[in-house]
């Protein structure tokens, strides 16, 4: 192959020798199109194909590799009958057999009287030890290339670990060296190893476990080219822009009419958001706060005043009933303004939807409230200068760019998400946006009294709902499924349901994912409306809705949940000023690191320090309900093994953030497929 040294990477695999287009089909399968996709498939492990055995000891089931003389050839010609080498050594023989190889292929592999040397899995058959379809035969001139240890792909059925091993050789024979983007001195100093040999050992020496030198280098480079993106992302992003005017009318109107009065964080990220809004650079700002930090608020606030400014605002919710309390909320406190307020969703009239686009584009409305119909292509704005989103926690770079692109040249972005993403990540996963924080709950708020019981005690947690049902109180019963499983011994919403109707007849309510829209709606609103006392449901409570009379949480098999999901659940109480309760039911005989996450549960009301801990516990690979925040984008990097690798790259970054068009960073970027991302058109 000869090809210039840049273009190699970046050719489509189908220009290697052996690679036609079936292969290159199976190939693109496993996510391996181009030449770098070769590079960075590591094997990982090997088959000590290393060991001569002789015939007289080998063992059976086993990949060996013998060295042995080619005695007689047989090609029976009859259909069913496999064509068989024998051969043998000064200990014994052995049959090789073949179902499906060409005669002339064959005598040309096993010269009669020759010495060869083969290697595959050994079995025993009539009596006679045999290798049948072999991985390797050379004569002794090329051994080399099969005594040894011999790299081991993840491949599945399709190809064959001698097949691909050549292509990869052919690819690691010929990689072209490159010049690194790290300079030696850093590399040494931070233990890592150059480009160049890194690779190479990651191809050949098979220390491969994930904290090996070579490894943590392209942990590192991963991470180098993530937080590039996003750098240049919000480069993209945060363009000039009309500022926006306003001197406060309506926001400081609507805060004298609160019940309450607003903590300091609060008021310190609306102060800069609003910075945000007046300032000539469009807005790209992710507020990150706890479930009932009081965010819908501070996004209110802001709302008003880009209304005063002249503006649109689309505030969009995950959810119809959440859009729904929002567009409540913002009735009330815009109540004394002239300001138009729009509810839609996907199940507006079409008459109705109708007369609300043309409002729309005519500027008749200033604030739309609704789900993701909000963002339909024929919707048109008449000047939209606000896009906010609630609970974004499912949104990817490529989504989060996508909204700005919608916007408009005017319009500033605000994200609010109360998914606490550990510290050592949100760099790597929001470093393209500003980060506003609230820390601290409103003081009213009471802490959420959080004990944990043993299952058989049930009755005991039935006598304490059904005093609390007689104050007016209300009840969530979380439990992980919908249906009893065969498999899973965990408790199921609706066999709970059927079971506590029977002790709290006609006030329980059941919700679960199950459930048509309409259905699920009409339980949620029963029971905002205090027309049932307990709701039992699945994990489908997660989202924000805001249930100020729910006092109490009950979580069957707690231990099911991660901690940071078990913390959003309870999140679901004590938004009110009543005292709230969660209650962890277990089965018997925990563990010592459930016992030690009920802890850590119980001692913290934080939901950032929880997460934090969930981590270390229960390491990266089992986090849940962080699967779709785009955490788990990563092939190599381990937020829990490597983060100090994350602290090193976000400071080696923020060094060379300016230079990105350096050529040896787009190649970086190419590598780790990033380059198309941040290569969209004008936004
Ligand atoms: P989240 O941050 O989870 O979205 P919300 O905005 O839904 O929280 O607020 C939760 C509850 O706290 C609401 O009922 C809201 O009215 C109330 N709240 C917000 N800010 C304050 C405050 N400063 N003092 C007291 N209650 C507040
Ligand atoms: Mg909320």
């Amino acid at each position: 192959m000869n090809l210039l040294k840049k273009d190699f990477f970046f050719q489509d695999v189908n220009k290697l020798k052996g690679v036609g287009i079936q292969l290159s089909r199976y190939l693109k399968k496993k996510r391996i199109e181009k030449i770098k996709d070769i590079i960075l498939n590591f094997p990982y492990s090997e088959t000590n194909r290393s060991r001569l055995s002789k015939l007289n000891n080998l063992e059976i089931g086993k990949i060996q590799t013998i060295k042995v003389l080619v005695k007689k050839l047989y090609f029976p010609r009859v259909k069913n009958l496999p064509n068989r080498i024998v051969c043998e050594d000064e200990t014994g023989n052995i049959d090789i057999v073949y179902f499906n190889s060409r005669e002339g292929y064959l005598r040309k592999i096993f010269p009669l009287n020759e010495w060869v040397v083969i290697s595959g899995k050994v079995n025993f058959f009539r009596n006679k030890y045999q290798i049948s379809n072999p991985d390797y035969v050379t004569s002794l001139e090329n051994q080399d290339y099969v005594i040894k240890n011999i790299p081991k792909y993840s491949l599945t059925k399709g190809i064959n670990e001698k097949k691909y091993r050549s292509i990869c050789d052919q690819v690691t024979e010929n990689l072209p060296k490159i010049d690194d983007w790290l300079s030696d001195d850093f590399i040494k100093e931070n233990n890592l190893l150059g480009w160049n040999n890194a690779i190479k050992k990651l191809h050949t020496s098979l220390e491969n476990d994930n904290n090996s030198s070579s490894y943590r280098r392209i942990v590192f480079d991963e991470i180098c080219a993530n937080l590039l993106t996003l750098a240049e992302n919000r480069k993209r992003i945060r363009k000039d822009k009309k500022e926006k005017q306003f001197s406060k009318i309506f926001s400081k109107k609507i805060i004298n009419n609160l019940e309450f009065k607003l903590t300091n964080d609060q008021k310190k990220v609306l102060n800069e958001i609003n910075l945000d809004l007046s300032n000539d650079k469009r807005m790209f700002r992710i507020l990150q706060g706890d479930v009932g930090s009081g965010k819908t608020i501070v996004a209110l606030l802001s709302i008003s005043n880009v209304i005063e400014s002249g503006y649109q605002c689309a505030l969009m919710a995950p959810t119809e009933i959440l859009a729904l309390q929002h567009y409540k909320l913002a009735k009330k406190i815009f109540k004394n303004t002239d300001t138009n307020i729009i509810f839609l969703t996907g199940k507006t009239e079409k008459k109705e939807k109708i007369k609300i686009l043309k409002d729309l584009e005519h500027g008749k409305i200033n604030i739309i409230i609704g789900t993701h119909a909000l963002f339909q292509k024929k919707i048109k704005f008449n000047n939209l200068g606000y896009i906010v989103i609630d609970e974004q926690h499912k949104f990817g770079v490529n989504q989060r760019t996508d909204l700005a692109k919608k916007g408009g040249s005017n319009c500033d972005l605000l994200l609010m998400s109360a998914t606490p993403i550990p510290r050592t990540m949100m760099m790597s996963l929001y470093g393209d946006m500003d980060l506003s924080k609230i820390s601290e709950k409103p003081a009213i708020r009471k802490k959420i009294i959080t004990i944990s019981k043993p299952e058989k005690k049930i009755k005991e947690i039935y006598s304490f709902l059904k005093k609390n049902i007689d104050k007016q109180n209300q009840v969530f019963w979380v439990c992980p499924l919908i249906e009893d499983s065969k498999f899973l011994d965990f408790s199921s919403a609706k066999k709970k349901f059927n079971e506590i109707n029977k002790f709290f007849p006609n006030i329980v309510g059941l919700l679960h994912g199950g459930l048509e829209k309409d259905e699920k709606i009409k339980v949620l609103r029963k029971f905002l409306e205090r027309k049932i006392s307990i709701l039992v449901s699945t994990t489908v409570i997660e989202v924000g809705i805001d249930f100020p009379n729910a006092n109490i949480i009950v979580i069957e098999n707690a231990n099911k949940f991660g901690l940071a999901q078990l913390h959003q659940l309870r999140g679901r109480v004590g938004r009110g000023d009543k005292q709230a309760t969660c209650i962890l039911l277990f089965k018997e005989g925990l563990s010592k690191n459930a016992i030690k996450r009920i802890k850590i549960l119980k001692n913290s009301d934080d939901g950032f320090f929880i997460a934090d801990e969930d981590l270390k516990l229960r390491g990266f690979g089992d986090l849940t309900g962080y699967q779709q925040s785009g955490i788990k984008s990563f092939r190599f990097a381990d937020p829990v093994i490597h983060s100090d690798l994350f602290e090193l790259a976000e400071k080696y970054i923020f060094n060379i953030k300016d230079k990105v068009n350096q050529k040896k960073y787009i190649f970086l970027l190419k590598l780790f497929d990033k380059a198309d991302i941040i290569n969209f058109s004008e936004i």
